[in-house]
């Protein structure tokens, strides 16, 4: 095979584009992963900034049935510690071990809403029942990361019980697709008690996949040295099994008839198959389809107007402190994974109508308006704080504390902010804000000892990643979905129109995130090898 001629090229080195290209190497394939950044990992990485390591992306890891069964069949070690979640509402805070702090967790609703008891026990049984709903999805190992022809016995004794109970399952869970706020106006007549319960879900979340969350909580666990540990581990593994890996270099264009991609240094990379673990309005937007056959040029162009109608779900704006306070100050109030709502209002229509309305009117809205909005907002909404040495004590040094701290962002907003010329002076004006709504409630004085700080906005992440609209877990919720979104056949969603051209990652399967990620990494892999080279 010619230097640059490769049996396989995966594009994209986040978690879906390391999976692909390692269980490509595993096959023994020559393989190539271009990934455009100088590291792998994607929106699964750590990095160091002077000497405190901050996960940029997703801040605990679930197994999910997925990642340590696919780690066992690659020989691959990951040192993991157990990440705990906090659950807090203004002073009170409850910390989550088992099921049983359930109880706790209706506790602290009724705190709150004491009027509104019925209606909480309604929603922690529904709670209770999707937990035995996922304790049945993720209740074995996932078998496509298992070696089904010589294991007989997982055969027989894991998936012909579980085969049943699973499709039993899937069908109580496509009962509950219906947008989270809408469902729970069923459950729930107090509006303020429906936002503390669901507004840091992306807009129109499944309810299924959002009333998860309390299984979530329980199964979190964290790598040793931050998530980022498990992209490394992967690219590591893809190096040792053979695959290369060029990093710095983004791919420009797509010829998928004469089955090469070009980088922006002007490289040209002949593939047999290409797995394409990217955007994927950005994939379409690159990819020559003039010399395709008809028929296939047809379906491409039908397939990427699909994609060009819908959007990227919802971002995030992530704000990082470097506080010299020591650990115990932290571990004193919660776990190193805490859901904050300092104020038990709820945001009702502030990041509803109220910002339509902004967005709508952004021109004919003055700066003064739209911090009045930023003040609600912050004021109004829940946290998600992460403390990474608190999970691992070598992410901070001595005596010191990273914080992170997010919370949903609309890309639109950051756009238009952006084209009307203030963007660093809003982000400024958002970390203000961040900073004075947890520094006045839950961690007091933290303002006077941070020593410093910056941020991620939905702009960044676009950037960094190349994710449309800053998305993080793929596409919008909306009722038609660009891509499958049924779990039973998943494996469908890493086809593509074109031939020997094969998508994993985020913007493939809905609900995204990691380990549909990582999942749809090796069922590409997997159809790429079902493939016969040439
Ligand atoms: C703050 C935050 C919190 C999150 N929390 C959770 C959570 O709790 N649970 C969960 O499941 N998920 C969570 N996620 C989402 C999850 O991290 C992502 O959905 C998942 O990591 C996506 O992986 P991916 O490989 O599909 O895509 P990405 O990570 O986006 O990787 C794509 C890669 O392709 C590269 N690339 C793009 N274009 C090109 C090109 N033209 N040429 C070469 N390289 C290219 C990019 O640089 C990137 O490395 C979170 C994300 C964030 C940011």
């Amino acid at each position: 095979m010619a230097e640059n001629s490769y049996s396989t090229i995966v594009v994209g080195g986040g978690i879906a584009g390391l999976t692909a290209a390692v269980f490509q190497a595993q096959a023994g394939r020559k393989v190539l992963l271009i990934e455009m950044n100088e590291k792998c990992g994607g929106l699964v990485n750590t990095f160091n900034r002077n000497g405190f390591r901050f996960d940029a992306g997703v801040r605990a890891l679930l197994d999910a049935g997925i990642i340590f069964p696919m780690l066992k069949n690659l020989g691959a070690e990951l040192e993991t510690v157990k990440s705990y979640v906090s659950l807090g509402i203004g002073p009170d805070i409850i910390h989550i071990k088992t099921i049983e702090n359930l109880k706790d967790y209706a506790g602290l609703l009724k705190k709150h809403f004491p009027e509104d008891g019925a209606d909480i026990d309604a929603l922690i049984r529904i709670i209770r029942r999707i937990m035995k709903h996922m304790d049945v999805l993720y209740g074995i190992e996932n078998p496509v990361f298992k070696d089904l022809k010589h294991d007989l016995d997982f055969i027989f004794k894991k998936i012909l019980p579980w085969f049943p109970k699973f499709l039993f399952t899937v069908r109580k869970i496509n009962r509950m697709k219906t947008p989270v706020e809408t469902y729970l106006e069923d459950i729930i007549k107090n509006p303020a008690l429906r936002d503390v319960v669901a507004q840091h879900f992306f807009k129109n979340t499944p309810a299924f996949f959002a009333l998860s969350y309390f299984s979530l909580y329980l199964d979190y666990f964290y790598p040793k040295g931050g998530v980022g540990t498990l992209a490394e581990t992967l690219a590591a593994k893809t190096g040792m099994l053979g695959g290369e890996i060029k990093t710095g270099r983004r791919v420009t264009s797509v010829d998928p008839a004469s089955r090469f991609v070009m980088d922006d240094l002007g490289n040209i990379y002949r593939y047999d198959n290409l797995i394409w673990a990217a955007d994927l309005k950005k994939f379409y937007a690159i990819s020559k389809t003039d010399h395709l056959a008809p028929e296939v040029r047809n379906k491409a162009e039908e397939t990427k107007a699909r994609f060009l109608q819908h959007r990227g779900g919802d971002s995030i704006f992530t704000l990082f402190l470097q506080v010299d306070l020591p650990p115990e100050y932290f571990s004193e109030k919660a776990h190193g994974h805490f859901f904050y709502t300092p104020l038990a209002e709820g945001l009702g229509e502030t990041h509803r109508r109220e910002l339509d309305v902004l967005l709508e009117r952004f021109t004919e809205t003055s700066r003064e308006e739209v911090l009045d909005w930023l003040d609600r907002y912050i004021r109004l909404n829940t946290f998600e704080i992460s403390i990474p040495c608190l999970k691992d004590p070598v992410m901070a040094p001595g005596g010191k504390t990273g914080v992170i701290i997010s919370l949903l962002a609309e890309y639109l907003l950051f756009k238009k902010v952006e084209e009307a010329g203030w963007l660093p002076e809003f982000i400024q004006e958002i970390e203000a804000r961040i900073i004075r709504v947890i520094s006045g409630s839950v961690y007091p004085g933290l303002a006077g000892h941070i020593r410093g700080q910056f941020s991620f906005t939905p702009l960044s992440i676009e950037h960094r990643v190349g994710s449309s609209e800053g998305g993080i877990t793929g596409w919008a919720f909306t009722e038609s979905m660009p891509v499958i979104d049924r779990i039973q056949i998943a494996d469908r969603s890493v086809q593509t129109p074109i031939p020997h051209v094969y998508q994993a990652g985020q913007w493939v399967y809905s609900p995204g995130g990691v380990p549909m990620s990582i999942l749809t990494g090796k069922l590409a892999s997997d159809k790429v090898l079902k493939q016969k080279a040439g």
